[in-house]
C-alpha cells in the first residue's frame, strides 16, 4: 500500500503487513483461564538462540532492583516494577491469568489518577487491561509494545457496579465501540462518558499518547466541542484499539535508559488527516499475493545490555 505523506502512523508501520498488526489486535479480546499451564521450562536458557519472550514470558515475579524504564516501548525491559492491585475502588484488574498488571511506578500512579477522576467524567471505574510482564520484556503472546512498563490497555466498557469474580475476568469480553462499516463509532454504544475518560487521560501531564482506533478519534473530534481541544493531539489513530484504548506515557525522569519517542507535535490530527483511514485500501486490506515472511523474534542481544540484569536480578 503506498504511504501517505500526511500519516506518520503509516510510516510508522511501514514494512509490516496490516494483517499481522489485526492479528496482534485480536489478542486484546484472547479469553484467559482460570488454571493457566505455565510455560514448560527451557532446555537451555542460555542459548543466544532463544527469542527474549520465552525468557521474559517466564518469569512470574519483577526483578529485586530499583525501579527503572530500560530502552524503547517495543524493546526494552523493566527493573523494579510495580503491581496495580488488582481491586481498587474505581478500577478492577482483567485476564489476571496473564500476570500483566505490572507497570513503572508512574504508571501506577497514573492510572490510580484516571481512575480517581473517572467516576467524574461519568466513567464508573477502569477495566485494566494488559500493562507489562514482571520484568517487561517482549510477550511471548499479543503486543509488540508495552515491554518497558509504560503502556496499559483500558477497555471500553465501563466497570461494573459489583466486583468482578476471577472467572469473569477471564472470560468477560470488552465492548466493541466502533460500527459494523468501521466509518464510525457505534451510536448505540458509544456515549459523552466515553468521551470523558479518554479526556482526562489525554489531559494527565505524563501521558503522552493514547491510542484507538481512527473510528473513535473521528468520534473525539467530533464530541470533543468547541471548548478545549488540546488535548487530542495526544490520541493517536492505529489498527485495532476498538474494544479499548492503550494509554502511554512518557519517560520517567529516573530512567536515563529509557528511549523516548518523537513528540507527537500539536495538531490535533482531525478532518482529513483521518481519509486515508477510512479508505478501502485500509478498511479492507487484500491478502498479499505472497505472505510476508513473519518478523523475527527479538533476542537478548536486541535488547539494552541492562536487561540482562533485569532476567538474572533475584
Ligand atoms: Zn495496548
Amino acid at each position: 500500500m503506498t504511504l501517505p505523506a500526511r500519516a506518520p502512523a503509516f510510516q510508522m508501520i511501514a514494512g509490516v503487513t496490516i494483517a499481522i498488526l489485526l492479528a496482534n489486535a485480536a489478542h486484546a479480546q484472547d479469553r484467559g483461564t482460570l488454571n493457566p499451564e505455565p510455560p514448560p521450562p527451557l532446555a537451555n536458557p542460555g542459548d543466544p538462540d532463544t527469542p527474549a519472550k520465552e525468557l521474559f514470558g517466564r518469569k512470574a515475579g519483577p526483578a529485586a532492583m530499583e525501579a527503572r524504564t530500560i530502552g524503547f516501548y517495543s524493546k526494552g525491559c523493566l527493573a523494579g516494577a510495580k503491581a496495580l492491585p488488582i481491586n481498587g475502588k474505581t478500577w478492577q484488574v482483567m485476564r489476571l491469568s496473564r500476570n500483566r498488571n505490572w507497570g513503572h511506578p508512574n504508571l501506577i500512579a497514573v492510572l490510580e489518577r484516571l481512575a480517581n477522576q473517572a467516576p467524574k467524567a461519568g466513567w464508573r471505574g477502569l477495566l485494566v487491561g494488559d500493562m507489562s510482564q514482571p520484568r517487561g520484556g517482549p510477550m511471548r503472546t499479543g503486543h509488540a509494545s508495552h515491554q518497558v512498563g509504560l503502556d496499559a490497555d483500558i477497555w471500553l466498557t465501563p466497570m461494573p457496579a459489583h466486583q468482578l469474580t476471577r472467572k469473569e475476568r477471564e472470560e468477560m469480553s470488552a465492548t466493541m465501540v466502533v460500527a459494523e462499516d468501521r466509518l464510525d463509532v457505534d451510536s448505540q454504544v458509544w456515549t459523552p462518558a466515553h468521551v470523558g475518560v479518554i479526556r482526562a487521560a489525554a489531559k494527565d501531564p505524563e501521558v503522552e499518547r493514547i491510542f484507538v482506533n481512527a473510528a473513535i478519534k473521528k468520534a473525539l473530534c467530533r464530541d470533543a466541542g468547541n471548548g478545549d481541544r488540546t488535548w487530542l493531539h495526544k490520541v493517536r489513530p492505529f489498527f485495532g484499539h476498538d474494544y479499548h484504548f492503550h494509554v502511554r506515557i512518557r519517560c520517567p525522569a529516573d530512567s536515563p535508559q529509557c528511549k523516548a519517542q518523537e513528540p507527537t507535535g500539536n495538531a490535533e490530527g482531525c478532518g482529513h488527516e483521518l481519509d486515508e483511514w477510512f479508505t478501502d485500501e485500509v478498511l479492507h486490506p487484500k491478502p498479499a499475493p505472497i505472505p510476508p515472511k513473519p518478523k523475527p523474534p527479538l533476542h537478548m542481544a536486541d535488547l539494552p545490555g541492562a536487561c540482562r540484569q533485569v532476567l538474572l536480578a533475584p
